[in-house]
């Protein structure tokens, strides 16, 4: 698959961050090795280059994890939920869209 551009990327993180009603206060792409993303105690965001590379869907979960984490630090159930419910919201306004 070919990688999108990082300001493509940038301006996904922030359209899904305005649906998601939470503002990060830094948006970054860095080499993170093993991890995809990590979310700051002062909330911001860095994702690994890697995620460029990934298919929408994949990229939109990743996503959505780390901006989960600037409303529940803590991985569970309630943080599951909020992150299936982000994604079928997101997936939902995908088919709205119209064809081109
Ligand atoms: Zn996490």
């Amino acid at each position: 698959m070919r990688p999108i551009a990082k300001s493509v990327f940038y301006a996904e993180v922030r359209c899904i961050a305005k649906r998601m009603k939470v503002a990060p206060s830094g948006i970054e792409i860095a080499d993170l090795g093993s991890k995809w993303g990590t979310c700051s105690a002062s909330g911001s965001v860095t994702f690994d280059f890697g995620v460029l590379a990934l298919s929408m869907e994949r990229r939109h979960e990743i996503i959505v994890h780390e901006l989960t984490h600037l409303r529940l630090r803590r991985h569970g159930h309630l943080f599951r939920a909020f992150v299936s419910a982000q994604l079928a919201s997101l997936r939902s306004a995908e088919e709205r869209r119209p064809e081109s």
